[in-house]
C-alpha cells in the first residue's frame, strides 16, 4: 500500500470510494510524513498496551499504532470510511474499526471487550470541534488509560497547559489538571494536513494522575464550583461564585479568606488544590454547591 501522507493516494484511494471531506466533522487528514510516526512513538503504545484511536480517517496514524501495540481500536463516526479503512489497513491483524460517536459510545464496555487486562494510551488527531468534551469524557471514566496524547488546536492547547494560577489558564485547564498531568510535545503547522485548516494545531499529552490532584470530596460539585468561577471572566471569583451559585457573597469572600486566599482574586490565579479547600469551605458556609 502506497503511502498514506501523500495527497495523491488520499485523493486516489477516496475518490475510488466515493468520498468527499466533510467540514462538519473536522476532517483534515495528516500529509507531514514526520508527525504520525512521532505522535505513537510519544504516546506509550507497546507490545503491552491497548491504544484507542479516534477518528483514524484513512488510517494513517492508526498505521503507526498497530506497529507499536498490542491492540489499536479506531472509533469513527463516518460511515463511509469504514471500507477505506478496510483496504488501508488490511495488513493488521491487530486493529478494530468501531463505526460509532466517541461521545456515545459505551466506553466501560469497548475497554471490557477490546482491552481486557491492559493498560491504555489514547492517542488521535481530534476532530476540534469535540476537543474539550471528548478529552473531559475520557479523563472522567474511571478507565485504566495512562495517557492521552492527541491532536489539538494551539489555542486549546495553550490552554490545556496552562498551569492552573497562570493567567492562560481557564476552566478546562482546572477540571483536566485535576485528572492529569498536560504538557505540549511539539507543533503541527496547518500545512501539514489535507485540506489545510485555518488554525496551526500542537500534540499534548495528559498523563493521568495515580489520584485527583487535590481529590475533592465530590468530583462533580468541584466541577460546578470550578465553571461557575470562571463563568465570568472579568469578574472577580466571589461575584461570578456568588452569581452562578446564587449565594450571598459574604460567604463566598470569607470562604476564600479562610482558605488563605484575598477576596479579590479572579479564578485564574486559584491552583486546583485551592479549588478542592474552596469547595470544602463554602460548604462548611452551607453554601450549595
Ligand atoms: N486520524 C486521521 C488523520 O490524522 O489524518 C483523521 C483525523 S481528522 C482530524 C478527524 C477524524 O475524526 C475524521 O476521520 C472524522 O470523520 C472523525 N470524527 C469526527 N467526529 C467524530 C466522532 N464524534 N467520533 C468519532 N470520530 C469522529
Amino acid at each position: 500500500m502506497a503511502t498514506l501522507t501523500d495527497p495523491a493516494v488520499i485523493r486516489e484511494v477516496l475518490t475510488r470510494h466515493g468520498f468527499s471531506f466533510s467540514k462538519a466533522l473536522g476532517q483534515n487528514f495528516l500529509i507531514n510524513p514526520a508527525v504520525c510516526p512521532r505522535m505513537a512513538a510519544l504516546c506509550g503504545a507497546d507490545e503491552t498496551t491497548g491504544v484507542l484511536e479516534i477518528g483514524p480517517g484513512v488510517g494513517v496514524l492508526t498505521k503507526e499504532l498497530a506497529q507499536r501495540a498490542k491492540k489499536v481500536v479506531s472509533v469513527e463516526l463516518d460511515a463511509r470510511l469504514l471500507p477505506v479503512l478496510e483496504e488501508t489497513l488490511q495488513a493488521f491483524d491487530n486493529v478494530t474499526v468501531v463505526h460509532g460517536d466517541i461521545l456515545k459510545v459505551d466506553l466501560a464496555a469497548l475497554f471490557a471487550e477490546h482491552f481486557p487486562g491492559l493498560r491504555v494510551a489514547v492517542c488521535a488527531n481530534l476532530p476540534y470541534y469535540i476537543t474539550s468534551p471528548v478529552i473531559l469524557r475520557l479523563l472522567e471514566s474511571g478507565l485504566p488509560i495512562d495517557a492521552v496524547t492527541v491532536m489539538v488546536q494551539k489555542e486549546v492547547a495553550a490552554r490545556l497547559c496552562a498551569k492552573p494560577g497562570a493567567k492562560a489558564a481557564g476552566a478546562l485547564t482546572v477540571m483536566a489538571d485535576y485528572y492529569a498531568e498536560a504538557e505540549t510535545l511539539f507543533d503541527v503547522s496547518r500545512g501539514s494536513f489535507y485540506p489545510a485548516p485555518q488554525v496551526d494545531s500542537a500534540v499534548i499529552r495528559l498523563t493521568v494522575r495515580p489520584a485527583p490532584a487535590g481529590a475533592a470530596e465530590d468530583t462533580a460539585a468541584f466541577f460546578r464550583l470550578v465553571k461557575a468561577a470562571f463563568s465570568q471572566k472579568r469578574k472577580t471569583l466571589v461575584n461570578a461564585v456568588s452569581s452562578a451559585l446564587h449565594c450571598p457573597k459574604e460567604a463566598v469572600a470569607d470562604a476564600l479568606l479562610s482558605c488563605g486566599l484575598s477576596p479579590s482574586v479572579r479564578a485564574e490565579a486559584l491552583t486546583t488544590a485551592q479549588f478542592c479547600a474552596l469547595l470544602s469551605a463554602l460548604r462548611e458556609r452551607g453554601v450549595a454547591v
